[in-house]
């Protein structure tokens, strides 16, 4: 087992890192690019008031692995449980509205402030003396050969490099999102496969104030064919909002400065009644709009020296709400995969090596899945048809659960089952439902030819029933 771990990124993912590391006895060392998000001077990620995420039960177990109880009490208490979808849309005279739980045994995705999350992380491996964490710290270069680091002090300004650290390393964990520049430097190693794509989806965020009224239980959604508006609550009572669409639709609006009319025609209700119309305008000009992608990669490890987690491994849209939790639960099963005391006696390269071809497909599947639920959001759920099969598949689950039937939203969000577990359920469940419905639609189609030369044969002026099939 590594004596000494380093983590690159000190995000939510890089800070259960560093407490899974640290409990484990290992000697810690994180470094992050910005400074302590305790601070009142650091500047939030993305410029703007950090997003609200949906922690669901991966994330959820994941943490408590960590052994910090009081520190999930801790996360907990600070979100805010939604149990719903409430899809609003308006018809011929009035608003409307329909609630949709998401889950028949009435579990609840549970909202938290990126930020709030990150600093209780943070704080909980203050507690540790064997984690040090070094903040304005940017990964420049990685020798995954010779396991050398070295960081920038981006808060000493020196042309003679005397800001720059070497660090020696026995594993080095890069948790540097997205963007990750220990992925980059992993590519070097290692023949690393990096699928990248930029989807034509932009958010940009709006603050709701009190006095709303809508309920604080629920995601709210106003759907559109091509674009969507969500809000998420906070904990203070206030909503969170994210407008989704395309590039062109964000650059349109900002040139002709038309987001009210824009809200009037797509969202209704939302624009005077919940956001004025002034704040709506002000935001829209002040907030800037950002784009989604799609990371996909393999391997996520290069010998015994270097493993990747978080979004700098598998960064997806978060239409499913999984983007952290899967980022949370890489550690939960890199841990299994190492052994959950650390002392496995297999080499350190081979426990890697099982921990990139274990999860790799999993998370490859939560991607597509991520992408689908965009469609799914807008218009999926909506249909009829989507309607049936939850009610069918909810039915079966609470009624007779021996047969371990569930919806794919209940086995992604509220379980901790594997990903390629999910999708197999759900392609098995989907092929079920079909034979089922061919088979009720086939019954149906002879009951009706039945009984239609029942009705003929009772008619004197036609052929009875035993002449016709004579
Ligand atoms: C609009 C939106 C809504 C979302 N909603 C949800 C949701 O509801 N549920 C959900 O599960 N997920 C959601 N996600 C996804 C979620 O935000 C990410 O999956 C999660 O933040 C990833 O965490 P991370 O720690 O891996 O990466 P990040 O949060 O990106 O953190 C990376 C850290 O590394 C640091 N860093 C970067 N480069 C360097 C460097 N060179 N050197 C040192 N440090 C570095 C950064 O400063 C940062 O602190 C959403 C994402 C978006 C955009």
């Amino acid at each position: 087992m590594p004596s000494k771990v380093v983590i690159v990124g000190a995000g939510p993912v890089g800070a259960l890192a560093g407490l899974y590391a640290a409990q484990r006895g290992m000697d810690v060392e994180i470094y992050e690019l910005r400074d302590d998000l305790r601070l009142s001077t650091a500047v939030p990620l993305n410029y703007t008031k950090s997003i609200n995420l949906t922690l669901s039960e991966r994330g959820i177990q994941a943490l408590k692995h960590s052994g910090r109880n009081s520190l999930v009490d801790d996360i907990l208490n600070k979100t805010v449980p939604v149990h719903a979808r409430m899809v609003h849309g308006k018809n011929k005279t009035k608003l409307t509205t329909s609630r949709m739980a998401y889950d028949i045994k009435k579990e609840a995705l549970h909202v938290i402030d990126r930020a709030q999350l990150n600093k209780s992380l943070l704080h909980g491996l203050s507690s540790f003396p064997n984690v040090r964490v070094f903040y304005n710290h940017k990964l420049a270069s990685l020798n995954l050969k010779e396991k050398v680091a070295t960081f920038k002090d981006t808060s000493v300004k020196d042309a003679e490099d005397n800001n720059v650290h070497k660090v020696n390393f026995d594993l080095i964990i890069g948790a540097d999102g997205a963007y990750s520049v220990t992925r980059y430097h992993l590519s070097r190693y290692t023949k690393l496969s990096i699928n990248q794509s930029w989807l034509d989806i932009y958010w940009c965020e709006f603050a709701m104030p009190k006095g709303h009224g809508l309920p604080l239980d629920c995601l709210h959604l106003w759907p559109q064919k091509d674009f969507m508006f969500i809000a998420l609550p906070d904990k203070e009572g206030t909503f969170t909002c994210n407008l989704f669409a395309s590039e062109s639709i964000f650059k349109s609006l900002k040139s002709s400065g038309k987001i009210v009319e824009f809200f009037h025609e797509h969202f209704p209700g939302v624009t005077p009644g919940l956001i004025t119309t002034e704040s709506l305008q002000g935001q829209f000009l002040k907030n800037n709009y950002f784009p989604l992608m799609d990371i996909r990669c393999s391997p996520y490890h290069y010998g015994d020296s270097c493993v990747l987690v978080g979004d700098a491994a598998h960064a997806m849209v978060p239409f499913y709400g999984q983007g952290l939790n899967t980022g949370l639960e890489d550690h939960y099963i890199k841990a299994a995969a190492l052994g959950s005391t650390g002392s496995s006696a297999e080499p350190m390269e081979a426990l890697l090596q099982q921990y990139t071809q274990f999860r790799q497909p999993d998370v490859h599947v939560i991607n597509n899945l991520a992408l689908k639920n965009y469609h799914e959001m807008r218009r999926g759920v909506l249909t009829i048809s989507y309607k049936v099969r939850k009610l069918i598949e909810e039915t079966l689950c609470l009624y007779v659960p021996q047969l371990g039937w569930a919806t794919q939203y209940r086995n992604v969000a509220f379980t901790t089952m594997r990903y390629t577990e999910v999708a197999e359920k759900v392609e098995k469940q989907g092929l079920i439902l079909q034979i089922a419905s061919v088979m009720i639609f086939a019954f149906m189609a002879i009951a009706f030819f039945w009984v239609t030369l029942l009705v003929l044969g009772s008619n004197p002026a036609v052929p009875s029933l035993p002449m016709i099939f004579a």
